[in-house]
Parts: structure tokens; C-alpha cells; sequence
């Protein structure tokens, strides 16, 4: 059952609600996961995602499939790093199913990014996180408003008190990584990021 307070005075009492979230199912969408989010109170970094994935459906966990694996090679960090680094979600917090094409996961429906967008603003609100890292084309246009990866990638971006670095994702399935130029943005955004750390 969906709770939602007015306001939240720490990310514990948001997360405890975040936690048991069905709002997309009471609207009608097809969810296969309970929400997935990681981190606590006290954490300076923020990685957003998209949504996230069947493995990380399957262990409530976000970052565990190919994409994280990947994702924690490019920062040169392996997990236990990583998690103690990022406080760890996504611009929706459940896994969205596969797409009825069967080609890859089902993105998640205008409805569905608004009435996610509550917890990432008292998320963004509780945490405060000093660097933000927007991980793919819609956590990007979500926090920062920017359409093309390639305006963006390899810059450093102020987003209130915090800096932002946007990443592509690390999935691959856009092929944006497939050019020698967008790998060379993909270098000078990751040490923009080690430099931030
Ligand atoms: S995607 Fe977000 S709003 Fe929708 S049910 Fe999951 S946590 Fe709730």
C-alpha cells in the first residue's frame, strides 16, 4: 500500500515508504519488482539510473547486472567500493518488465516517471549530495533537462549546491559507445568524476 507524507524530516522515514511503494500498480502499470534503491543518509555521491533491471528486480539490489559490472570498471571501483561511494536509485524504482517487442525492457510511461519523480525530489531534498552522476539519456534529461548525450557527456554541470557528471549507459544498447568520439567524451567524463571523488 502506497504511503506518502506531506513531508519528510530523514531519508530513513523516506526510504521506509519508498520501500513499499505500489503507486504504478494502483495506476494500472505491470511492475516486476518491488522498489529498488541503496544507500543511507550521510553519502555525498548520488548515482541515478534509469529503472531498474530484471537481476536487479530479482535481488533488490540496484547495479547488479552486466550494466553495474560495467559501470564499476569504468570508476575503477569494485563493489564493496562502490557501494560505500553511491548512494544508489533511479528515476523509477521498479523493474518495468520486458517490452512486449521482447527487445529489451519496457521504458517506463510519462505516468510512470511523475509519479516517481515524489521520491526522487525528497530524495534529492534529504540526502544532498554534493556530486550527482545522472547514469543514461533519461536520468539526464530528467535532473539536468538535457535531450542529447552528446552535449553533455565529458562536462561538468552545476545542478544547485552540487556538481553534476552525466554518464551514458553503461548497457550499451543505444550503440552511442560505438564511436571513437563518444568513447574519448566517456574518458574525460570519468576523470572528471575520479577528480570530484
Ligand atoms: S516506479 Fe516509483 S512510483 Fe512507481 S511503484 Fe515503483 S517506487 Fe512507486
Amino acid at each position: 500500500m502506497t504511503r506518502r507524507k506531506r513531508s519528510y524530516r530523514s531519508l530513513a522515514s523516506l526510504q521506509r515508504d519508498n520501500a513499499v511503494c505500489r503507486a504504478c500498480v494502483e495506476a494500472g502499470y505491470p511492475l516486476e519488482s518491488l522498489p529498488v534503491f541503496e544507500g543511507h543518509a550521510g553519502q555525498t555521491a548520488w548515482i541515478l539510473g534509469q529503472a531498474p533491471g530484471i537481476v536487479e528486480g530479482e535481488q533488490g539490489r540496484p547495479w547488479r547486472g552486466r550494466a553495474g559490472q560495467t559501470l564499476r570498471r569504468w570508476l575503477d571501483m569494485d563493489e564493496e567500493r562502490f557501494y560505500a561511494t553511491f548512494y544508489c536509485s533511479s528515476v523509477t524504482r521498479c523493474y518495468p518488465g520486458r517490452h512486449p517487442s521482447g527487445r529489451g525492457d519496457r521504458p517506463p510511461t510519462p505516468r510512470e516517471l511523475e509519479l516517481c519523480r515524489f521520491w526522487l525530489e525528497w530524495e534529492l531534498r534529504l540526502l544532498r549530495p554534493r556530486l550527482i552522476v545522472p547514469v543514461g539519456g533519461l536520468a539526464i534529461k530528467r535532473l539536468l533537462g538535457i535531450s542529447r548525450l552528446t552535449g553533455c557527456i565529458g562536462s561538468k554541470l552545476e545542478l544547485g549546491d552540487a556538481v553534476a557528471v552525466p554518464l551514458p549507459h553503461p548497457s550499451g544498447a543505444s550503440g552511442w559507445l560505438n564511436s571513437f568520439e563518444n568513447r574519448k567524451r566517456l574518458e574525460e567524463a570519468l576523470a572528471l568524476l575520479v577528480a570530484e571523488l
